[in-house]
C-alpha cells in the first residue's frame, strides 16, 4: 500500500523550489504506516502529487525526495539512472574526472549519498536511513557506472546519529588500499582514504587552488612570492602555491597526521622550499605578528567555525580574528586569500566580517576573484545549504 505524506497548506513551498527535504513540521497527516526509511508519495493538502522519496519518522527530516515524476518509481532503476547521469554530468565539466566529487548527495539528487572518486577507488559515505537500506542497489549501480577497484565507507559521521544510525568505518567492497595518490591540477597528492579528515580530500577547493596561480611571482622581476598557509590540511594549496613560483611557504595545521601527508605531498612533487608547522592556527597567526613576520600572500581555509545558527556569534569572532591577523601580516599591496565553509555564515556576512576586520587592520581590501566549490559541486537553486563556500582573493591595502 501507498503511504502517504500530505503536507501542510500554510507551508512554503520550498519542494516545488527544488529543495529535496520535508520537515515534520510541515506534515499535515499521514496515510499509511511510516516506517524507517520507507517509500512514501509526498502530496500537498489537496492530495496532489509533489514528489516520492523516502521516509524516516525518527528524523526531524521526515522525508527527502527522489523523484518529481509521478511515474517513476523508487527501484533498482532509479538508482542506476540518477549515478549515471551524475557521472556523465562530471565527464561533461570537468577537465579531468580521474578524482573528483562524484556524487554530492541532494545536487545529484540522490539525498543522503556523497560518493569521492580516488581513481579506481570510492569513499562513501550513507547519511540518511532511506539510503542505508537501499545500499545494495547503490553498490551495484556504483560498480556498474564506475567500475572502483574498492569502495571504502566512511558513514563515521555524527549527522548519521541524527537518522538513528549507527557509526562505522569499513571496506565495502573489493580492495581499499590505505592510501591512494591522485593527481590534481597536474600536481601529486597523497589521500589516505581510510582514515584522513571527512572523505579524506577537499575536492570543492580544486579550481580555487588553481585561481592562486597570479599571486605566486610578484614584483618587477617576478620573485617568488612568500607565503603563509594556515589551516594547510594535507597541504593542496602549499603544493600549487610552490608550482605556481612560490619562494616560499609556511604551513601550519593543528593535525601532525594531516601535516605528515602534507609534508609528503611536498617532497612527492619535488618541493622543499617549505616549513610545515603543527600549531593552533590563532596561536601562530599572533606570534608571526608580534614578530613581525611579513608575507606576500597568506592562505586561511578554515573549518567550518559555526556548524550551527546559535554558533555564529563566536564563528564571527573567529574568522575576524583570523582575517584581521592574516591582513596585517602582509606586506602593502601583498594578497589575502580567504575561505568559509560554514554555510551558516551567509556570503554577505562573510564580506561584512572581512570589511569590518579590514578597518580595524586599517587596510582597503580589493577584491580580485570570488567564487564557491568547483562543479563537481553542483548547487540546487533553492537549496541555500547547498551553498556553503565562500572563497575570495583580495589585494590588501595599506591605509593610515
Ligand atoms: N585548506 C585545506 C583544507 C582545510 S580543512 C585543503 O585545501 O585541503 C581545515 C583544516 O584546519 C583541517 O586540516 C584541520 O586539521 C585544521 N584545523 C582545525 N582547527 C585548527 C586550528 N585551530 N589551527 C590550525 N589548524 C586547524
Amino acid at each position: 500500500m501507498t503511504v502517504r505524506l500530505y503536507l501542510k497548506k500554510s507551508r512554503k513551498k520550498r519542494l516545488e523550489h527544488g529543495h529535496p527535504w520535508v520537515y515534520q513540521s510541515e506534515v499535515e497527516g499521514v496515510e499509511g504506516t511510516l516506517t524507517p526509511g520507507c517509500t512514501v508519495e509526498i502530496v500537498n493538502h489537496q492530495g496532489v502529487f509533489l514528489a516520492r522519496g523516502y521516509a524516516n519518522p525518527q528524523s526531524q527530516i521526515i522525508a527527502r525526495v527522489l523523484t518529481y515524476s509521478p511515474s517513476e518509481a523508487v527501484d533498482e532503476n532509479l538508482f542506476f539512472t540518477r549515478i549515471r547521469a551524475a557521472w556523465e554530468y562530471r565527464q561533461q565539466f570537468l577537465q579531468d574526472t580521474g578524482a573528483c566529487r562524484a556524487i554530492y548527495g541532494e545536487a545529484d539528487f540522490l539525498p543522503g549519498l556523497i560518493v569521492d572518486k580516488y581513481n579506481d577507488i570510492l569513499v562513501v559515505q550513507i547519511l540518511s536511513y532511506g539510503m542505508e537500506v537501499r545500499k545494495d542497489w547503490i553498490l551495484q549501480a556504483l560498480k556498474d557506472v564506475l567500475q572502483p577497484r574498492g569502495i571504502y565507507l566512511r558513514n563515521d559521521v555524527p549527522v548519521r546519529r541524527l537518522e538513528g544510525l549507527s557509526l562505522e568505518a569499513d571496506v565495502w567492497f573489493g580492495d581499499v588500499p590505505d592510501e591512494v595518490e591522485i593527481l590534481e591540477n597536474g600536481l601529486r597528492i597523497v589521500v589516505n582514504v581510510r582514515e584522513g579528515q571527512k572523505t579524506g580530500y577537499f575536492f570543492d577547493q580544486r579550481d580555487n587552488r588553481a585561481a592562486i596561480a597570479p599571486l605566486m611571482r610578484c614584483g618587477a622581476n617576478q620573485q617568488g612570492a612568500r607565503v603563509l598557509e594556515c589551516f594547510c590540511h594535507t597541504g593542496g594549496f602549499t603544493v600549487h602555491a610552490l608550482h605556481y613560483g612560490a619562494a616560499h611557504v609556511t604551513a601550519v595545521d593543528i593535525s601532525e597526521p594531516a601535516i605528515d601527508v602534507a609534508r609528503r605531498n611536498a617532497a612527492l612533487n619535488g618541493f622543499n622550499n617549505v616549513e610545515f608547522v603543527v600549531a593552533n592556527a590563532f596561536d601562530y597567526l599572533r606570534e608571526a605578528e608580534r614578530n613581525g613576520q611579513r608575507y606576500d600572500v597568506v592562505i586561511l581555509d578554515p573549518p567550518a567555525f559555526a556548524k550551527s545558527r546559535r554558533a555564529l556569534e563566536g564563528a564571527i569572532r573567529g574568522y575576524k580574528e583570523i582575517n584581521l591577523r592574516g591582513m596585517k601580516l602582509l606586506r602593502d599591496g601583498g594578497f589575502l586569500v580567504t575561505a568559509s565553509c560554514s554555510y551558516h555564515m551567509l556570503p554577505d556576512l562573510f564580506q561584512e566580517t572581512l570589511l569590518d576586520a579590514a578597518l580595524d587592520a586599517h587596510k582597503i581590501l580589493r577584491l580580485v576573484h570570488w567564487s564557491g566549490a568547483g562543479k563537481d559541486h553542483p548547487e540546487i537553486a533553492g537549496v541555500p545549504e547547498g551553498h556553503y563556500l565562500k572563497f575570495a582573493i583580495f589585494q590588501v591595502h595599506s591605509r593610515g
